[in-house]
């Protein structure tokens, strides 16, 4: 059997993800990973050097350069006819493209997939984490998505080779206008290694970034929040950590006055060790934390931040 991988690149460079996706696929059969974009050869020779990828795919044309799921879900139909599996991360990008994949193949999608048992069988989180179902499909075509965080991360040293591939033609049924993006000299939130998360006790926009930005600084963190911080305005709302927000896996996940809601938990259960902070000690995140500090975040994260620096 043989996976068809898309690739998620800016033209440029892989993103990591891309890189968790081609780990995933290596569990159900030999890999091949497709690069649609414009311009981007060095993304395809990237991607021929990730380890286990058997061929990779390269449709370049000025239509492709942008993402949209419009165009990238014709190019992989035209190239899905002998893959049994079709799968990307569960990104907002793949997350866009893929159904669209399901829908024009008609055939079935199993999401954001935490575990691949054998080719046919996945696990994946239902009702926001609290369980995970055991999926079971004998369709002989399926496309999924992988939550990136949930799987390893594909190693170096492949030699594939890239075929160039004819690209569809320009559906025009979506126009690229803009993109703005947002800079930072903090880690990616999905990608980051430590996160520190603040919620709604944070109070204002400037408590929140005078508060949680030093301690973030010291451990190289990424910033995250909760859904009532977002909605506040606290900060921007790509940092809501959750259900309805990022996903995140880190080795260490700081909560700061977030009460642990299920939809926050959903997005954070994952992350290897979890310190929480918060002054009510019957507080829900204290049931997924491994270290808990019951008291006022004004008094112990200025603390805490100075005794590391100390070290
Ligand atoms: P609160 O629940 O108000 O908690 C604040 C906490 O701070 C409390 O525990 C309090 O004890 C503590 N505190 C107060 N003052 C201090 C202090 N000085 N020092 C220390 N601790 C203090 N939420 C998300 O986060 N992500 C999502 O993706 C998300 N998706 C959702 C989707 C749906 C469909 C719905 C219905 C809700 C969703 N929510 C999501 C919202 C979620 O249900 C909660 O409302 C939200 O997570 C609460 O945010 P919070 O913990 O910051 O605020």
């Amino acid at each position: 059997m043989t996976v068809l991988v898309l690739a998620e690149h800016n033209n440029q460079a892989l993103n990591p993800v891309t890189l968790h996706a081609v780990a995933a696929a290596q569990k159900l059969g030999e890999v091949h990973v497709l690069v649609a974009g414009s311009g981007s050869l060095k993304v395809a020779e990237q991607a021929s050097q990730i380890a286990g990828v058997a061929k990779v795919l390269h449709a370049d044309a000025a239509h492709l350069g942008e993402g949209l799921a419009e165009e990238i879900a014709v190019q992989i139909v035209a190239l899905a006819e002998p893959y049994a599996h079709v799968l990307a991360a569960a990104s907002a990008f793949g997350k866009n493209v893929i159904p669209r994949v399901a829908a024009l193949l008609d055939c079935s999608q199993v999401s954001d997939l935490t575990e691949i048992v054998d080719k046919k069988t996945f696990v994946r989180p239902t009702y926001a984490g609290n369980v995970f179902t055991t999926v079971q499909s004998d369709e002989a075509k399926l496309v999924l998505t992988i939550r990136a965080s949930a799987f390893d991360v594909a190693s170096q040293g492949g030699s594939a080779e890239i075929v160039f591939v004819s690209s569809t033609s320009a559906q025009s049924l979506s126009r690229f206008v803009s993109r703005e993006l947002q800079t930072s000299d903090r880690p990616e939130l999905t990608q980051a290694r430590v996160v520190v998360a603040g919620g709604r006790a944070l109070g204002s926009a400037e408590q929140f970034s005078a508060v949680l930005n030093p301690l973030a600084d010291v451990l190289g963190a990424a910033i995250g929040a909760s859904r009532a911080a977002v909605d506040a305005e606290y900060v921007a709302n790509d940092c809501q950590v959750g259900q309805t927000g990022k996903i995140v896996a880190p080795d260490l996940y700081i909560a700061v006055g977030i009460s642990g809601a299920i939809q926050h938990t959903a997005g954070m259960q994952g992350s290897k060790t979890v310190v929480a902070i918060n002054k009510d000690p019957d507080a829900q995140i204290f049931n997924v934390a491994d270290f808990g500090i019951v008291g006022d975040l004004f008094e112990i994260v200025p603390q805490l931040t100075e005794a590391l620096k100390a070290r």
